[in-house]
C-alpha cells in the first residue's frame, strides 16, 4: 500500500467517532516503536515530522524510514508535516513525498493567515496533498513554536466557516485550552468543549484537530525523576477528555511530549541500572519498548482507532 492523505482516515474517524494518532518522529527507534504499536492492535496511522525533526534529521532519512515502516507494516500511513509556517516548507514537504501538510498561519492576522492557507491549499491539492490549517493559538512550547500563556488565544467560533470556505482547508487545528509541550496545567485541564460544540455545528462532517494533547503520563515523569531528573510535576490532559472529543468532530490527535517522556525515563532507568554499558543499541532498546507500550495504550484506550486499518 502506497502512503495515504488524511481524507480518507478523517471520513471514517468521524463516522465512526474515533480520532487517528498523529505521532511525531525524530529516528529510527520513535519510527519503530510507534509503528510496531499501530501494526499490532491493526490502526491506521499518521506519522509527522516538524521543521526540527527535518532539520535533526534530514528529510530524505525520515522519509525513507517511513517507507520502510509501510513496507513493514502494510498499514495505511499518512506523512504529514507539523507546523509549516511557510508556503516554501510545505511546498519543499509536497514536493519531498508528504501526503499532508499543516500550514500554521495562527500567528498572522486572519487576512493573511486566509492568504497564506490557501496559497498552500492550492498547491497541495494540485498534487493530490491534504492541508491542515489552524485558527487561535496554543500556549507551550515545541520545537520553534513558542507561544506565552498571555499570548495564547481559544478559537472564535464565529470564524471557523469562513476560513474553511475561503481557504478550502482539508481540517482545522483549534486552540481550546490544550497547550504543547510536557509542563501544561498546574492545576487540572480545563478544556472548552463550548468552543468544539459550536465550532462542530457550524462546520457539520468536518474533522477537527487537536494539537498539545498528552497526558504528560506521571509514572514516566515520576521514574525520570527517581533515576535522577528534575521534571516539575505538571498535569496534562485526561484520557477521557480526549475520548470524549474524538467521539465529537476531532479526528486528528497529535501527541508527542508522552513519547519523549517514556524515551527518556527508560533511558534513565537503564543507565541508573547499568552505569558501565555503552552500547546504544542496549539502552535504545528498552526506549523503543516503552514508546510502543505508550503509543498501544493511545491507540486503543485513547483515541479508539485500534482495527480501524
Ligand atoms: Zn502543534
Amino acid at each position: 500500500m502506497p502512503l495515504v492523505t488524511s481524507k480518507e482516515m478523517f471520513k471514517k474517524a468521524y463516522e465512526g467517532g474515533y480520532a487517528i494518532g498523529a505521532f511525531n518522529v525524530n529516528n529510527m527507534e520513535i519510527i519503530q516503536g510507534i509503528t510496531e504499536a499501530a501494526q499490532e492492535v491493526n490502526a491506521p496511522l499518521i506519522l509527522q515530522v516538524s521543521a526540527g525533526a527535518r532539520k535533526y534529521a534530514k528529510h530524505v532519512y525520515l522519509m525513507k524510514l517511513i517507507e520502510a515502516a509501510l513496507e513493514d507494516t502494510g498499514l495505511p500511513i499518512c506523512v504529514h508535516l507539523d507546523h509549516g509556517d511557510t508556503f516554501e516548507v510545505c511546498k519543499s514537504c509536497i514536493d519531498g513525498g508528504f501526503t499532508s501538510v499543516m500550514i500554521d498561519g495562527s500567528h498572522h492576522s486572519f487576512e493573511e493567515n486566509i492568504k497564506l492557507t490557501k496559497q498552500v491549499v492550492e498547491y497541495a491539492h494540485s498534487k493530490g496533498v491534504t492541508v491542515e490549517g489552524e485558527l487561535g493559538k496554543l500556549a507551550g512550547i515545541e520545537d520553534a513554536v513558542n507561544v506565552s500563556a498571555e499570548d495564547a488565544s481559544y478559537t472564535k467560533p464565529e470564524q471557523v466557516e469562513e476560513f474553511v470556505s475561503r481557504t478550502g482547508v482539508d481540517s482545522l487545528a483549534i486552540a481550546i485550552g490544550t497547550s504543547h509541550g510536557a509542563f501544561k496545567f498546574k492545576g487540572d485541564a480545563q478544556l472548552r468543549f463550548d468552543i468544539l460544540e459550536e465550532v462542530q455545528k457550524r462546520l457539520p462532517g468536518f474533522p477537527i484537530v487537536l494539537h498539545g494533547a498528552s497526558s504528560v503520563l506521571p509514572e514516566y515523569v515520576d521514574m525520570i525523576n527517581a533515576f535522577g531528573g528534575k521534571m516539575p510535576g505538571a498535569k496534562g490532559v485526561p484520557a477521557e477528555m480526549l475520548r470524549k472529543a474524538a467521539a465529537m468532530s476531532v479526528c486528528k490527535i497529535n501527541i508527542d511530549s508522552d513519547l519523549r517522556l517514556a524515551l527518556t525515563a527508560s533511558i534513565r532507568k537503564y543507565f541508573a541500572e547499568h552505569p558501565d554499558h555503552f552500547d546504544p543499541r542496549q539502552y535504545l532498546s528498552p526506549a523503543r519498548a516503552a514508546i510502543k507500550e505508550v503509543v498501544k495504550d493511545k491507540l486503543i484506550n485513547v483515541l479508539g482507532c485500534a482495527g480501524k486499518a
